[in-house]
């Protein structure tokens, strides 16, 4: 079994399309929310994420707040503007889709969460420190989580105090610890100073993770948000990687 996981979208539909392109064949879908907020293309993103194959996904901080789950006033100024574009454009068709998805789920040997097992939609893995405290709040022996926009690994060794923390290189299928917690990165807005899409194919049967970036025109998705007044920062930041 090929499974694509996918993580912060964020409304970029022309990020999503050259990612699932570039994917190959898969047999199912895990996304790990953030499917809106930031980009132009909500309610296309949620209606393709949708007719991904054997579709598993959890919910994002930016879904619930953009279904007002969650106060406006915890972002700031220019996530929060963005946000409320999102908050009028969603279709109820949307709605309906965001506000049923759980916080998280667990599959095979796999936990799936936004930002962490802990607290799954706030709490961001930015930190071997964090992710060691982690790795208590799951049983199963992977975890998938997205939030922080930056693909790592997380790995559990039985002597180690600590976990590791590896930065995978794209394309290459590595095979996978026993306990890891794994960031595919982020489809619609990389943040690690690589503009290019980032997600990852899990290959269930040889438990390896080959994590992935792929090049898509930013220029387009830029246009777009240029033309529904979306914050400026947003726009350059795509370009940027950050
Ligand atoms: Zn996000």
């Amino acid at each position: 079994m090929r499974i694509l996981v996918l993580s912060d979208i964020h409304a970029n539909l022309t990020a999503l399309e050259a990612v699932l392109q570039a994917a190959g064949n898969f047999d199912a879908t895990w996304c790990l929310g953030d499917l809106v907020g930031y980009g132009p293309d909500p309610n296309e993103c949620v209606q393709a994420v949708r007719q991904l194959p054997n579709l598993l996904c959890v919910v994002g901080n930016h879904d619930a707040a953009a279904l007002m789950q969650i106060d406006a006033d915890t972002f700031n100024p220019e996530a929060r503007s963005a946000l409320l574009w999102t908050r009028r454009q969603l279709s109820q068709e949307s709605r309906d889709f965001l506000s049923n998805l759980p916080e998280k789920l667990e599959v095979d040997r796999v936990t799936l969460a936004h930002g962490s097992p802990r607290h799954p939609v706030w709490e961001y893995l930015l930190d071997t420190r964090t992710a060691t405290t982690n790795f208590d709040f799951f049983d199963t022996p992977l975890c998938f989580v997205g939030h922080t926009h930056l693909p790592v690994l997380y790995s559990q060794h039985n002597s180690d105090h600590l976990a590791r923390l590896n930065i995978p290189e794209p394309n290459q299928a590595v095979p996978l610890a026993e306990r890891a917690i794994l960031n595919p990165g982020s489809v619609g807005q990389p943040r690690d100073r690589d503009p290019r899409a980032s997600f990852a194919i899990y290959n269930q049967k040889e438990n390896t993770w080959d994590y992935r970036r792929v090049e898509y025109e930013i220029d387009a998705v830029q246009k777009r948000m240029a033309n529904a007044h979306l914050p400026d920062r947003h726009i350059q930041r795509l370009a940027a990687g950050w």
